[in-house]
């Protein structure tokens, strides 16, 4: 089971427990429901459970980026819904299958990729969409942060205020704050493209990881940067 917890008018996290602790996004638009990072593998039966019973009606999945831990159960929920998968040029090769699922650096990745030999972390995409810049894709506009990954991206919902981080920032107690360096293909080319939030108009920061932070993130996320850099 899941619940779904409103955060804005428009978008909920799906409270549903995976092992990378990833966040799970639902925005509730005019023509149906848009998830972003379904999460790993194991989330699939529960999110097509809420499709089937009608909590949720699915008509996209988006992916901030191609790590298994945001889009391994991609394949599995777009198999049993129909519904398209988008995400950044740059990181489709990972989701089509042309190249092998991306890991992410360091320990993690190492056991992850020890994992990934008896478990396929990262099914192939075959509707897979790729994000334009600046169209948008219902409410959602694509903003390329890449770094974390070469095609990340952060997706703002002009309409509620929210800016959706994915792995470019992350928050723990304290606010915001960057993925760990070691797990990012490019830690520098990923705090450079920070630059591309500054001139955004957001209240609320919704992560990858971590809690979101309602309302007072601009201010928040200004601090961090300026401090950052
Ligand atoms: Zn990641
Ligand atoms: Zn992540």
């Amino acid at each position: 089971m899941a619940d779904l917890l409103e955060l804005t008018p428009h978008i909920f996290l799906v409270k549903l427990m995976n092992a990378t602790r990833t966040n799970i996004y639902l925005v509730r638009e005019a023509g149906g429901d848009t998830l972003i990072d379904p999460g790993p593998v194991g989330t699939a039966p529960v999110i097509l459970g809420l499709d089937r019973r009608g909590e949720i009606r699915l008509q996209r999945i988006l992916v901030t980026h191609a790590h298994p831990a945001h889009a391994g159960s991609a394949a599995r929920i777009m198999r049993g819904t129909g519904v398209r998968v988008w995400v950044h040029p740059d990181d489709a090769c990972y989701l089509d299958g042309r190249e092998p699922p991306l890991l992410p650096k360091g320990r993690r990745g190492q056991l992850m990729a020890a994992l990934g030999r008896v478990v396929d972390l990262c099914p192939p995409v075959f509707r897979l969409e790729q994000f334009q810049p600046g169209v948008p894709v219902g409410e959602l506009l694509p903003i390329a942060t890449p770094g974390h990954t070469p095609g990340h991206v952060c997706l703002l919902h002009a309409g509620d205020g929210a800016l959706i981080s994915g792995d470019a920032l992350l928050t723990d107690g304290s606010g915001p704050t960057l993925s760990p360096a070691n797990l990012s293909e490019d830690p520098a080319r990923a705090r450079d493209s920070l630059a591309a939030l500054r001139g955004l108009s957001f209240q609320h920061l919704l992560p990858g990881h971590g809690p979101p932070i309602l309302h007072d993130a601009k201010q928040r996320v200004d601090a961090f940067l300026s401090r950052a850099s």
